[in-house]
């Protein structure tokens, strides 16, 4: 069942909350062993949630639009008194003293968390791999990778562990692993979604958004998490979207681009370009104007966000020193604790990250590397901004390959970052894109496409993607 279902039904005293949500834990209960979704599974505590949702409406009170609906977080999302670990050694153990926004909102709306779960430390990866506490498995195929940084909450839901789930996408990573596992995952625009409570990797990139098996259920979530957030200074001053009363309104008319620069990148297997066309030619059987777009500085997209990403994150992660959070090694001095504290604490790609962009933004390479970076940044906004004065949405592959094996990039990051490549230049424009599952590829696994389309084009892109997911049934 859908979330959307789940939550008629909830709210008409149809099913219970409680029994939702023990199909769920079933489920978890038999395959969790193998695919390692979860860092904590929650079950005590969403119980104690599905409980109150059913007294509620035994009561004659409504529990909100997500009445019952199990749903699955990101294990860098703060939940107040749960730990919290991004994956990570160094935060191991630490427990927040608040609920992000977004975890506010949406058990105010009736979800039940069910539990938090694995990513990339500190959210950086495209496998899941870089977890200190072991991959994650894709549900469709145990010996490959689930995609990453958000492996853990795309493989919960394609696995039925929870109907939706929250990711966050600083540059691809709820859509790459939305696409390696065949589940719908939206990046909303920037500011659309509160960051608050959303433990930062690179601020001016970061994404909150959901996950799930259709484009209803994440407009859904969408409607209840957007909207202005004063605890979020880059929240957009706007009140909560709606989109799910415009979902079926189809596409004819509508203009699509397809983004010839990225349907043409570096590495785009053959099975995946073709899904791209199939979907283009759905999207015009429905009454789109489908044409080429070009947008040509996306290409550079890549470089600019392994400088400016790292950059970002060598300052967001300077915080933890052995003081504050969770992990400290013990050492003579301050500064030598701090060392003794970080080197145990970080894993490899954490630390040729901060590496990277402690040198980007060192003196002296400032100007070369992270300016330089900043002004590519600016040709890529420029080039989207062009391109959606001809096109409502622009179409392109989410990711270049369906799921890769387990190992098969971890000894080579060049490789790994290049998953990136069409995901990336949406987080520097800070537009919205999205990944629909549109069939298979030659192996028979998952290929997702990306839509995307101008800040607050939310509604137009969910519209698409409605079309798509209804043209593969
Ligand atoms: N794979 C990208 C990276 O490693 C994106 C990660 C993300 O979006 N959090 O930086």
């Amino acid at each position: 069942m859908s979330a959307v279902e789940i939550a008629k039904a909830v709210r008409a005293g149809e099913r219970s909350a409680v029994e939702v949500l023990d199909e769920h834990l079933a489920r978890i209960e038999e395959r969790e062993g193998d695919i390692h979704a979860f860092n904590l599974v929650l079950a005590d505590d969403a119980r104690a949630a599905a409980e109150a949702v059913d007294q509620a409406v035994a009561e004659g009170r409504d529990p909100g639009r997500l009445a019952g609906v199990p749903i699955a977080l990101k294990d860098n999302l703060t939940t107040r008194g749960i730990p919290t670990t991004c994956s990570a050694r160094l935060i191991e153990g630490w427990r927040p003293p608040y609920d992000a926004t977004v975890v506010q909102r949406l058990a105010a709306a009736g979800a039940v968390a069910v539990g938090k779960t694995n990513l990339d430390e500190f959210a950086m990866g495209s496998s899941t791999e870089n977890s200190a506490f072991g991959p994650t498995k894709n549900p469709h195929d145990l010996t490959r990778v689930p995609g990453g940084s958000s492996g853990g909450s795309a493989a919960a839901v394609a696995a039925g562990f929870a109907p939706v789930s929250l990711g966050s996408d600083t540059g691809g990573s709820i859509r790459q692993p939305a696409s390696l596992c065949g589940v719908v995952g939206v990046k909303p625009t920037y500011g659309l979604v509160s960051r608050y409570g959303l433990i930062a990797f690179a601020s001016s990139l970061d994404q909150i958004g959901p996950f799930s098996t259709t484009v209803a259920d994440s407009a859904l979530l969408l409607e209840i998490m957007g909207g202005h957030d004063p605890m979020d200074s880059t929240s957009i001053q706007q009140p909560a979207p709606s989109y799910l009363d415009v979902l079926d309104r189809g596409v004819e008319g509508l203009r699509v681009g397809v983004l010839r620069e990225l349907v043409d990148a570096e590495g785009i297997a053959p099975d995946v370009r073709r899904r791209t066309e199939a979907a283009a030619e759905a999207l015009a059987a429905a009454g789109a104007k489908v044409e080429e777009a070009s947008v040509p500085a996306a290409i550079y997209g890549l470089s600019a966000y392994y400088l400016i990403a790292p950059a970002e994150a060598s300052s967001n992660l300077s915080r933890y020193d052995g003081v504050r959070y969770g992990l400290r090694v013990d050492a003579p001095n301050t500064i030598d604790m701090n060392a003794a504290t970080r080197t145990a604490g970080f894993g490899p790609e954490v630390k040729r990250r901060i590496m990277l962009g402690t040198y980007a933004l060192s003196a002296g390479y400032y100007d070369a590397y992270y300016a330089k970076a900043q002004q590519v940044r600016t040709l890529i906004i420029r080039d989207f901004k062009a391109a959606y004065e001809q096109f409502d949405v622009l179409l392109s592959p989410t990711s270049p390959s369906t799921a890769f094996p387990l190992g098969d990039k971890t000894e080579d990051p060049m490789a790994m970052y290049l998953n990136d490549v069409c995901t990336i230049p949406s987080n520097l424009s800070g537009d919205p894109a999205m990944s629909v599952p549109f069939g298979v590829g030659d192996d028979g696994l998952p290929v997702g496409v990306q839509l995307l389309a101008p800040a607050l084009g939310e509604a137009t892109m969910l519209r698409a993607a409605a079309v798509l997911e209804g043209a593969l049934r």
